[in-house]
């Protein structure tokens, strides 16, 4: 076939796919078919670079999670999940049958080989045609080849300008922060060669000066539209709202000291984090913070609560400030949810698409549509999970599975009459695209 054939056998695939599984599902044809050709804008997703950088690229994350501890993974992420079928067949022409076993697991890799040879650069914009993405917000370290504007937007990480001093107490928390905290230190070290600096400057002052406001400055010029943290995995939310002249002697007097006290370091922290996000709000940059019960086996799930972020956000000197609570929250669903109220508090679906089922979700979906419509944003969370779930087929199911679940939950509000077809479709457009469009500005 030629590329335009794969490519109207994808869609005319696609539109069947999505049909079918909208009257299976109840939910209204006519929504479906709006919902199924709007190209959405996924507010959070790691995608690897194009070939020939693919197969080396790991600057997918900060902190990537693929050697920690074993935890038991969600149902939603085994090699078993019925949806890799379709996902495999739509992006790679591959028919197989997940579970794979190890000569399965060749094949798709071979298809998968054939596939990146086939799209060379222009591999990872195929992948957002796929899963009818039109635009990608890339969590990266670094963009690269292929993943690039304008198809892909830039966020990176800052979680590293927040750890100046010795982390080696923190790292000994955990086995998964044994891993975390040096790639942090790395990363710092990056920041410091990028702002021209051979150490850390003497003074908090001078470290806010010539480090962390020069990093976020440059990043913005390099096109990042938001920032992110992966803080709850360094440790638990809850910000004091500290002096900075208490911060500055704090820096000043544990700079060059071995296993600085805990509670002092975590009071730096706190006003850094403050400071970040009002640096942010300046720069016109959202502030993105991972809020669900993350990966590995000894994430700290009490510790991730949102409900400790809301001093920040009732904080006056941050409201230019916008928070973007990333993966909808769980297991505090409602508790996120009420957060929406705060004028600068945005949700995002990344995660749960993918690990929870479009009827569940459907109906946290609906509470959270039926409070704060224009705050929730569509987001995948395409990640390289394991070797049956690339980004690739990420990004494919968590697309079905919010459409799905929109549709569901917009159904079941028109049949009760709490909203008119017309509104269901406008709902549609502003989870799928337009409350992103709103929010960055694009
Ligand atoms: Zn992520």
């Amino acid at each position: 076939m030629t590329a335009l054939q794969h490519a109207l056998s994808a869609i005319s695939l696609f539109f069947v796919t999505t049909l079918h599984a909208a009257a299976q599902s109840g939910i209204d044809p006519t929504l479906a078919a709006q919902i199924a050709i709007i190209p959405a804008i996924d507010n959070h997703a790691h995608p690897l670079l194009s070939p020939p950088a693919y197969a080396t690229d790991r600057n997918f994350d900060a902190l990537p999670v693929d050697n920690m501890e074993p935890a038991t993974d969600a149902a939603g992420l085994r090699p078993d999940l019925p949806a890799l079928h379709e996902a495999w067949q739509s992006i790679f022409h591959f028919n197989g049958n997940p579970p794979l076993d190890a000569a399965g697991l060749k094949q798709l890799e071979a298809a998968r080989e054939a596939t990146r040879r086939e799209q060379g650069e222009a591999y990872a914009t195929y992948i957002l045609d796929r899963a009818n993405i039109g635009t990608e917000l890339a969590n990266r370290v670094k963009l690269g080849i292929g993943v690039q504007p304008p198809r892909f937007r830039w966020v990176p990480y800052v979680d590293a300008l927040l750890f100046p001093l010795d982390n080696s107490a923190l790292a000994a928390a955990t086995p998964d922060r044994k891993q975390f905290f040096p790639l942090e230190d790395k990363l710092r070290e990056k920041y410091l060669q990028q702002a021209n600096l051979k150490t850390l400057p003497p003074t908090l002052d001078l470290y806010l000066k010539q480090l962390v406001t020069p990093i976020l400055e440059q990043q913005k010029s390099q096109g990042a539209v938001a920032e992110k943290f992966e803080i709850a995995y360094l440790r638990s939310f809850g910000f004091d709202d500290v002096p900075q002249p208490e911060a500055a002697r704090i820096y000043a007097t544990l700079l060059h000291t071995p296993h600085p006290d805990p509670a002092q370091y975590k009071r730096l922290q706190d006003f850094l984090f403050r400071y970040i996000a009002h640096e942010c709000g300046r720069l016109n940059m959202p502030v993105h913070i991972h809020t669900t019960s993350g990966g590995g086996g000894y994430f700290d799930i009490a510790g991730d609560n949102p409900l400790l972020l809301e001093p920040l956000f009732n904080d006056t000197r941050l409201r230019k400030t916008n928070f973007v609570l990333l993966h909808g929250g769980w297991p505090f669903i409602h508790e996120i949810g009420s957060l929406l109220q705060k004028p600068n508090v945005y949700l995002d679906l990344s995660q749960q698409s993918l690990m929870i089922s479009p009827r569940t979700m459907s109906t946290w979906l609906r509470e959270w549509l039926e409070l704060f419509p224009e705050k929730i944003l569509y987001a995948t969370d395409a990640y390289p999970y394991s070797q049956s779930m690339g980004w690739e087929e990420a990004a494919y199911i968590a697309n079905q599975n919010i459409r799905t679940s929109l549709g569901m939950a917009l159904t079941g509000m028109m049949q009760d009459k709490q909203i008119t077809e017309l509104q269901a479709e406008k709902l549609a457009h502003m989870v799928l695209r337009e409350n992103a469009e709103s929010l960055y500005k694009f």
